[in-house]
């Protein structure tokens, strides 16, 4: 027994626990080892007196008399206190109480407390805490600059699509006057003077090209891609780009070697821009490819489902660590030439928006591309391998208004007819636009084969219209004053005028313009800049749609 005693007491002694026993007075009446070391005191020193200055509440700001009262109303069992040790750093300790013993007086009452030291535990999770501040508090800012970043990007594709819509305005005038000195003046002028306004039309051209670039680059980004899907013959769409770019690579002796799987599926998607991934893709492996060198075009069904594309050239390759970059807009590696050996000539460099455009159509109709290189080295050429998988039925959306719109843009681009057969019909032709520049081209190509009257105000043209009961009124959608929306409507709504065909002229492509306009009872709508051309060969379509629909009446 009394072995067992001593055991226990040598236990209590070095248990790494601080224990302290207290009397009903409050008074010390034991401290074991640990406790002497908490406190850094003598036992000796602690006995028969009150831990008052040395013991307070942490967290919760209680001194140590309230700690013991509430202690002894039996309301706290655990709680954690600070511990102000003689000459030493304040400790944080996790108390634990229990009764030992005492009577029904409370005469005898004997407490032990036990302080178990967490000045560690408390440090590293105050350290978690301000972390987890920082942290909570760089995830806010990286929230705000990601909406600031997004902010940006659509303040960029805005500005680029404004700049672009105002961009068309001018290149009307310069793309239709350079038209009707090519086509009506040349003998008139010196042929120097002619071979300029041949390259200034190029340039117009190119301009156009890279306008309209930017327009589809801000469109994929601003998400609104529309497509006007059909069962597409993807074998003969990818020809008929290979012969549209034959002038490129025929005179430098570059071959295109096609291997079309001979069960191919009809691919549902928008033709206009199948083509355009194709040119792009077949043109770029053009561009980075050496003289007399091969292409390879794959075509197969990798199952039911998917159709995969291989492009692959044997040019200058692209480094691994730009094979994710190309694919962005406004990215190029290097101008072609940087890239070209002595014995070898790369056509010029591009504007960095093909492979961007392209990405954006191919994950509009629900595919996927990227590229496999071993990376361009100097004077080697390593290649690279381009590949599109696309689904064979991917669940496109498109919407009337702007497919009608589409359509027209498309038949502008695609038909131009021959218009020399129609000239002696001279029909009568109101055009009503408050652009001086515009109705000067207007005039200059449309003479020849029409009447013209031109109003250069809303309220003008409208009483023109009633007068001369024109056969087509071409008009722009923005006039002073009364607005061409508000013409079209009036002019639907009276018996004289709701037949005749009337088309819209604007700068703008937006969605909500091409509604306004068909909403308005239009029957077409002519995208500036506009060639001569395709501005003869609109009328001559509008006239026929009329004569239709004048024959099935
Ligand atoms: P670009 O109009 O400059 O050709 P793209 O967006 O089509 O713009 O291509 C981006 C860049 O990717 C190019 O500038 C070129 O450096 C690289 N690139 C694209 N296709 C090829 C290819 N077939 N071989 C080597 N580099 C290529």
């Amino acid at each position: 027994m009394h072995h067992d005693v001593l055991l226990l007491s040598r236990i209590i002694e070095y248990i790494p626990v601080g224990i302290v026993v207290i009397k009903a007075d409050c008074t010390v009446y034991y401290a074991n080892l640990l406790a002497e070391q908490l406190f850094n005191c003598a036992r000796n020193q602690l006995y028969g007196k009150t831990l008052d200055h040395c013991v307070s509440g942490f967290n919760i700001h209680l001194s140590w008399g309230d700690i013991l009262e509430r202690i002894f109303k039996g309301e706290l069992n655990e709680v954690s206190v600070i511990l102000e040790p003689v000459d030493r750093d304040v400790l944080i300790c996790k108390l634990d109480v229990f009764y030992v013993g005492g009577d029904e007086n409370q005469q005898n009452t004997t407490i032990a407390l036990m302080f178990r030291d967490i000045t560690q535990e408390e440090h590293i999770a105050e350290q978690i805490e301000k972390k987890n501040l920082e942290m909570a508090k760089m995830n806010s800012e990286l929230i705000r600059s990601n909406a600031e970043l997004k902010k940006v990007s659509e303040m960029k594709s805005n500005f680029l699509s404004i700049a672009s819509h105002e961009l068309k305005t001018p290149l009307t005038s310069i793309k239709g006057y350079s038209d009707i000195i090519i086509d009506n003046m040349k003998d008139k002028i010196d042929s120097g003077v002619f071979r300029m306004i041949e390259s200034i039309n190029r340039a117009a051209d190119r301009l156009h090209k890279v306008v309209n670039s930017i327009l589809d680059v801000t469109r994929i980004e601003q998400k609104r891609l529309r497509l006007k899907p059909e069962m597409l013959d993807l074998k003969s769409v990818a020809m008929d780009c290979l012969d549209e770019l034959s002038q490129f690579y025929i005179k430098r002796g570059i071959k295109f070697r096609c291997d079309f799987n001979d069960n191919m599926p009809l691919f549902y998607g928008d033709k206009m821009r199948m083509q355009q991934m194709f040119t792009n893709l077949f043109s770029n492996a053009i561009k980075y490819s050496p003289d007399n060198s091969f292409i390879d075009v794959v075509l197969f069904p990798e199952n039911e489902d998917r159709i995969h594309l291989v492009v692959k050239d044997y040019g200058i390759g692209i480094d691994k660590s730009e094979q994710k970059n190309i694919f962005d807009a406004f990215y190029e590696i290097g101008s072609a030439y940087r890239h070209s050996t002595d014995y070898t000539k790369f056509m010029g460099g591009g504007s960095g928006l093909g492979l961007s455009i392209v990405k954006g159509v191919i994950e509009r109709h629900g595919g996927r591309i990227w590229v496999e290189s071993d990376g361009a080295k100097e004077n080697e050429f390593t290649g690279s391998e381009f590949h599109v998988v696309l689904p064979v039925q991917s669940e496109i959306s498109w919407d009337d208004d702007e497919t009608k719109a589409l359509i027209i843009e498309r038949v502008e681009d695609n038909e131009i007819m021959d218009t020399n057969e129609q000239t002696d019909l001279k029909p009568t032709i109101l055009f009503i636009d408050s652009d001086k520049e515009a109705i000067e081209i207007a005039r200059m190509v449309l003479e020849i084969a029409f009447d013209i009257i031109v109003a250069e105000t809303g309220e003008t043209g409208l009483t023109l219209a009633f007068e001369h009961k024109p056969s087509v009124i071409l008009m722009d959608s923005y006039l002073p004053g009364l607005d061409g929306y508000r013409i079209c409507r009036i002019l639907r709504s009276q018996e004289e005028t709701r037949d005749v065909p009337i088309a819209f002229f604007s700068a703008g492509t937006q969605n909500d313009e091409i509604q306004k306009c068909f909403a308005s009872g239009a029957d077409d709508f002519i995208v500036k800049p506009f060639s001569g051309r395709e501005l003869v060969d609109k009328i001559w379509r509008l006239l026929m749609k009329k004569k239709e629909e004048e024959t099935f009446k």
